[in-house]
Order: structure tokens, then C-alpha cells, then sequence
């Protein structure tokens, strides 16, 4: 679960997020809408604690993330798809990941497997379209099998295929009663990956409903 809370984030004086309160539960996906510039990125990094809030709290499973047990397994996050380093193959990539949080070579196998990367895990990161990078954060993000996940913009990139099978693997993996929060400036893909959405414009809340009650509505 997640849980934010008058969450407010001032650059300067430009005010990123402003006040708000959400909660997250697990076994379903819940989409964070709204256009670029509206602090989806921004509140997704101080769950994270990459940044501080001016104001307000943001919760994972009750706690701050630096908190948490073991942070690296508890989260998996996508932020930024480009972060891999563009010389290494993807394979060695997610084996130094998992090293540094003792996770096994077994599982950097499965989570290629898993996000379909098979065939181009021993090539280097640099020749990577977008959607294999997104793929390849995906499966960076998996490696510690955690019960939160935080993604953002994780469509971004995928063509058509890719985007079906990404909605699949992450309407299955809430399922298994995870906490699934992934953002998008996409109203049409959220509408059919989402059960819940979290919807915001310039830092604030405007909605937060079940997709059905969304699209009842519109
Ligand atoms: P760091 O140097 O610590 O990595 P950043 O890369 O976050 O810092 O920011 C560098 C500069 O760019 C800062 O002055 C910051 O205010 C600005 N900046 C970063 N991201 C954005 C953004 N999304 N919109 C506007 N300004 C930004
Ligand atoms: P979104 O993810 O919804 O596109 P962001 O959280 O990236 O929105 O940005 C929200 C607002 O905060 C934007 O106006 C952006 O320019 C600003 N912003 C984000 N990060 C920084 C930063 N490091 N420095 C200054 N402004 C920033």
C-alpha cells in the first residue's frame, strides 16, 4: 500500500506538487494520470526519497522508504528507462543489480524471461530501442520479486505488441497482490490498464475513482 499525504513539493517557486493525498492498494493496477508537467515524476521520486518534500508524507507499507526492511526488494521502480549503462550487455546489467542485493543468477534468468528479452540479453544496452530499455527497467525492477512496484511512463516507447504485453504481465502481477502504481499522460491506454485511477493537473488532485466509475462518467 501507499499512502501520500498532503505531499508538497516547491522548487523554487514553482510548486511541482501541492497537497496531495492519495492512497494506493494492492491487487489492482492504479493508473497516475495526468499531463506532462503535472508532478507524476516528482511524486513518484520522493516516494522514492530521491528528492525531499517541502511538506507532507509519502508511505510505503507504512513506512518512509528508506525504512523499509530491505528497500531494493520491497520496491521495484522504473524512472527512468535509460539508466542502464549503454556498454554492458543487459544480462551483466541485471547481474550486477542482483548481486548487490544478493539475489541469485536464477532469477536475473527468469526476469529476462519474463519481460521477453531472451534473445537480446547478451547484447549491449547502447544498440536498445526505447521499448527494450523499457523492457529491460522492467525487468530491473522485478529482480527482487517485491511487492510494490513504481513505474513511470513504462509504456513510453513500446509499440502496439509491446504495449498489450505489458499491460498483461502488469494486470497479472496486481493480481498476485501486489501494489501496482505506474503513471501515464495517456487517458486511453489507463483506461484499459487501470481499475483505479489517480488523476492530476498542475500538482493537484482533480480525481480518484474506479475506472468504471470513470468511464460511466465520460
Ligand atoms: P543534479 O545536478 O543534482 O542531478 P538535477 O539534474 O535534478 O540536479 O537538476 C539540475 C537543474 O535542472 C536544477 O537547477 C533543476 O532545478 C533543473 N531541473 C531538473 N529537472 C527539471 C525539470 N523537470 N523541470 C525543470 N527544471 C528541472
Ligand atoms: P510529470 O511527471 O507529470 O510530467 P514532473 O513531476 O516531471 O511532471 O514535473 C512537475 C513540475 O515540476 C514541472 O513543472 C517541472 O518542470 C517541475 N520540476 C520537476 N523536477 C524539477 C526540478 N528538479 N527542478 C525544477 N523544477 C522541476
Amino acid at each position: 500500500m501507499i499512502e501520500v499525504a498532503q505531499l508538497t513539493k516547491h522548487y523554487g517557486r514553482r510548486v511541482a506538487v501541492d497537497g496531495l493525498s492519495f492512497t494506493v492498494h494492492p491487487g489492482r493496477v492504479t493508473g497516475f494520470l495526468g499531463p506532462n508537467g503535472a508532478g507524476k515524476s516528482t511524486t513518484m521520486r520522493l516516494l522514492l526519497e530521491l528528492d525531499r518534500p517541502t511538506s507532507g508524507s509519502a508511505l510505503i507499507d507504512g513506512r518512509p522508504y528508506g525504512r523499509l526492511v530491505e528497500p531494493l526488494r520491497h520496491v521495484g521502480a522504473l524512472l527512468d528507462a535509460k539508466s542502464a549503462h549503454p556498454g554492458r550487455s543487459a544480462y551483466d546489467h541485471l547481474l550486477g543489480l542482483a548481486a548487490s542485493n544478493r539475489i541469485g543468477r536464477r532469477r536475473v534468468q527468469e526476469v529476462i524471461g519474463l519481460v521477453g528479452l531472451e534473445s537480446v540479453a547478451r547484447k549491449r544496452v547502447r544498440g536498445f530501442s526505447l521499448g527494450m530499455s523499457q523492457r529491460l527497467g522492467l525487468a530491473a525492477a522485478l529482480l527482487g520479486d517485491p511487492p510494490v512496484l513504481i513505474l513511470d511512463e513504462p509504456v513510453n516507447g513500446l509499440d502496439p505488441e509491446g504495449v498489450k504485453w505489458m499491460r498483461d504481465l502488469l494486470i497479472r502481477l496486481a493480481r498476485e497482490g501486489r501494489t501496482v502504481f505506474l503513471s501515464s499522460h495517456l487517458m486511453n491506454e489507463m483506461a484499459v490498464t487501470a481499475e483505479h485511477l489517480i488523476i492530476i493537473g498542475q500538482g493537484r488532485l482533480l480525481a480518484d475513482l474506479s475506472t468504471a466509475d470513470f468511464v460511466a462518467r465520460h
